[in-house]
């Protein structure tokens, strides 16, 4: 059975790690088992290619809300799906405000793009999705825009999941009950909080009440980049005996029935003890 490597073709969140690039932004893409781009954030069309990986051979395109740090390329990337507009190909899972807006705001795709992929899936928290040979959840978040959801991929080897942007709440670790690996979008470092946000005290609770086998922090933005993510991630570590890892742009990792194994560059040091299962 083909495993699912995930490559980060951006780390970065929020506005002026966008605007500046201090991270890239182009969210996270999902190759192997399923080919899947999640939250095309500026610059993921041309980290995909950059990081050899086709753009058009994406089947299953996820935005997880309406803020343009997650999904700027997204029209691209439905161009490269279907081949150029010349196939109605592929899925498209986004909620509400993505598809249609909300509060005036217009949705974050043409009428035009959205009227190619083959199937288009308008995922609220709770719904679920057979997709691809796999299952696709939605999970609940609590942001600026309040229709933004997480998403939960059910592997035969796993769960995945990733909380999108959110702030932390009570109770939104059954969400995330039994993913071996979580993705968290963790805005801003310890003593920083803002609404809306997830900060590393809100990720420590969470990754305390979910308890993967291996948590992810991501989306960074400036303040998170000034006090130092793999000080962040090594703080919740520590705090809550769950491995934790800072998220690098380019970072690769696998996960299948081997376990979950990390690659690439930037990861000296951080392979030992990885592998389970
Ligand atoms: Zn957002």
């Amino acid at each position: 059975m083909a495993d699912c490597e995930l490559v980060f073709l951006g780390t970065g969140g929020g506005r002026f790690a966008m605007i500046t690039q201090a991270r890239r932004t182009g969210g996270i893409r999902l190759s192997g088992f399923v080919e899947a781009q999640l939250d095309p954030g500026p610059g993921a069309l041309v980290y995909s290619n950059m990081a050899g990986l086709n753009p058009s051979s994406v089947s299953l395109l996820l935005v997880s809300h309406c803020h343009l740090d997650h999904y700027s390329d997204a029209e691209v990337f439905v161009e490269a799906m279907t081949r150029g507009m010349t196939r109605r190909r592929g899925t498209l899972i986004a909620p509400r405000s993505v598809l249609r807006g909300h509060e005036g705001s217009w949705p974050c795709l043409s009428s035009y793009h959205l009227g190619m992929p083959k199937q288009i899936l308008e995922a609220k928290p709770g719904d679920s999705f057979e997709v691809d040979g796999i299952r696709v959840a939605a999970t609940r978040a609590k942001h600026t825009d309040p229709h933004t959801i997480g998403f939960r991929f059910e592997f035969p080897f796993g769960t995945l999941a990733y909380t999108s942007d959110t702030e932390y709440f009570e109770g939104m670790e059954a969400d995330y009950k039994g993913s071996r690996v979580l993705i968290i979008c963790v805005l801003r470092p310890r003593g920083k909080p803002w609404p809306g946000h997830m900060d590393s005290e809100g990720a420590l609770r969470l990754v305390r009440g979910v308890g993967p086998e291996l948590a992810i922090l991501t989306d960074f933005g400036m303040k998170m980049l000034e006090a130092g993510p793999e000080k962040e991630a090594k703080w919740i570590e520590e705090e809550s005996g769950v491995r934790t890892l800072a998220a690098q742009d380019g970072m690769r990792l696998r996960i299948g029935d081997r376990g979950v194994e990390l690659s690439g560059r930037a990861l000296d040091g951080f392979l030992r003890g990885i592998r389970s299962g």
